[in-house]
């Protein structure tokens, strides 16, 4: 227990990191140019406003120098990243730590790039793929190679499919090609079950949050669409970290 408090400062960092990657690959920087600036005055970030979810704490969300204001998604990734690294450490077996770890640090990335510009990065989605099939070939995920083939097509094509379908009925595209990118990411990882209950979660508790926005927006139209990747991210994180309790909450 005293061991996974040891770990909390390592996953802020961790967090930190991920922001950073996640924020250099929607801005199109290159993922090792040098230290952090501020993307309004360029100055560079001193070490002392950089410490995970105080230093924005501290400076208020806004840029020391020019007063900015600094993303609420950097102290909310950084948070995140603890508990479901701490999930991960408590939960999930020895052998498939280094596995799952990649797994989730690429959710988290999609969650951010998601939410902040609606867009999911392919180099932490369909890049990844070949990476889930050796690590099942490995035996450092506890799905078979075969599991995670058919998880990449079915989740790549059920959401293709289901977009389709949702364009023929409405004429409106509900859903973005990051999204299957995402999903068939996710099917390389968990398999055919993991795709599944990772869409069937992803979409209840969309739904819930979608439900409550629009209450909570009154009677206005709602003029931001929802990105749908969080959910579906969420979802798988959810599936890997409690799959006994909800496979045999579904079967029994
Ligand atoms: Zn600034």
């Amino acid at each position: 227990m005293i061991a996974l408090l040891l770990l909390i400062p390592i996953f802020f960092c961790l967090g930190s990191f991920l922001n950073c990657m996640a924020y250099r690959l929607v801005h199109l920087q290159h993922p090792r140019t040098s230290r952090s600036c501020c993307p309004v005055c360029k100055q560079i970030i001193a070490w002392y406003d950089l410490i995970p979810v105080i230093s924005w704490i501290f400076l208020r969300a806004r840029c020391r120098r020019c007063a900015a204001p600094i993303s609420f998604l950097y102290p909310l990734i950084e948070l995140l990243t603890v508990i479901i690294f701490l999930g991960l450490i408590y939960k999930i077996p020895m052998e498939y730590l280094f596995g799952y770890g990649i797994f989730f640090a690429a959710l988290i990335i999609s969650i951010r790039t998601d939410l902040e510009t609606m867009l999911i990065s392919r180099f932490v989605t369909l890049c990844l793929i070949p990476i889930g099939f050796m690590l099942s070939l490995l035996g450092l995920l506890p799905i078979h190679f075969s599991q995670a083939l058919l998880g990449t097509i079915f989740g790549y094509f059920i959401l293709w499919g289901i977009a389709k379908m949702f364009y023929l009925l409405t004429g409106k595209h509900g859903m973005g090609e990051g999204d299957y990118d995402l999903l068939a990411f996710i099917g390389s990882f968990t398999g055919v079950v993991g795709v599944w209950l990772s869409l069937l979660l992803g979409s209840v508790v969309g739904s819930i949050v979608g439900i409550l926005l629009i209450a909570w927006s009154g009677k206005k139209q709602m003029t931001q669409p929802i990105p749908f990747g969080p959910f579906l991210a969420g979802g798988a994180i959810l599936y890997v970290l409690f799959q006994t309790q909800i496979t045999s909450f579904l079967l029994y």
